[in-house]
C-alpha cells in the first residue's frame, strides 16, 4: 500500500515555509491506519518488544494500536505537569527555548526492551529526550517506529545507536 497518498501536505503550517505532514487523513481510513500498524507491528515482533512507549500525544496514536496488537503494555512520555506520580524528567532543546518530558518512574522495568512509536522524526530532538528517559529508568532501547521521517532534516544521525523503521520518507 502507499501510505504517502493518505499523508496530506499542509503548506505553510503552523509557519509561512514549513510544509506540515497532516496523518490524520491516514489514521481516518481504517485500510491505511490498519495497514501501517501491522508494518510496526510486524517490526516489534522482530525485536522481541516487552512494553512500548510514546510521547504525547501523536506517540500515542501510533504505539497504542501496536501494544494492543501484541498484547504488551504502552507506557506514555507526558509534558511536565501531567503524570500524578513520581516521575523521571529531561530537559530538550525546541528551535525557540526548551520543553519538559517526563515518565512515570515505575512505568518501566529494568532490562525490558522497548520500542518507542512518534508519527514523525524531525530533528530527532523528542525521541532523544524519550530514549533517555527509557535508559535511566534501565530500559532497553530495542527499535524506534516512525510512520514518517524528514530525511533534509537528518535527525537519524542523532540516533546512530538505535534501530528504526520509518514507514515513509519525505
Ligand atoms: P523533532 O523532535 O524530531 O524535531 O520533531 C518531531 C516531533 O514534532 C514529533 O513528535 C512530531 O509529532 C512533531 N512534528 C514536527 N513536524 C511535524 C509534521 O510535519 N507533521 C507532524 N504530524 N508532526 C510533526
Amino acid at each position: 500500500m502507499d501510505l504517502k497518498k493518505y499523508v496530506t501536505v499542509v503548506p505553510d503550517y503552523p509557519k509561512p515555509g514549513i510544509q506540515f505532514k497532516d496523518i490524520t487523513t491516514l489514521m481516518d481510513n481504517g485500510d491505511a491506519y490498519r495497514y501501517a500498524t501491522d508494518q510496526i507491528v510486524e517490526y516489534a515482533r522482530k525485536q522481541n518488544i516487552d512494553i512500548i512507549v510514546g510521547p504525547e500525544a501523536r506517540g500515542f496514536i501510533i504505539g497504542c494500536p501496536v501494544a494492543y496488537s501484541l498484547g504488551v503494555g504502552f507506557a506514555p512520555v507526558r509534558k511536565e505537569g501531567k503524570l500524578p506520580r513520581e516521575v523521571v524528567r529531561v530537559e530538550y532543546g525546541l528551535e525557540y527555548g526548551k520543553d519538559v518530558l517526563t515518565m512515570h518512574k515505575d512505568a518501566i522495568k529494568p532490562g525490558q526492551r522497548v520500542l518507542i512509536t512518534d508519527d514523525l522524526l524531525a530533528t530527532g530532538g523528542t525521541i532523544e529526550a524519550t530514549i533517555k528517559l527509557v535508559e535511566e529508568l534501565g530500559g532497553v532501547v530495542a527499535g524506534i517506529a516512525f510512520l514518517i521521517e524528514l530525511s533534509y532534516l537528518d535527525g537519524r544521525s542523532k540516533l546512530d545507536d538505535y534501530d528504526i523503521l520509518t514507514l515513509m520518507k519525505f
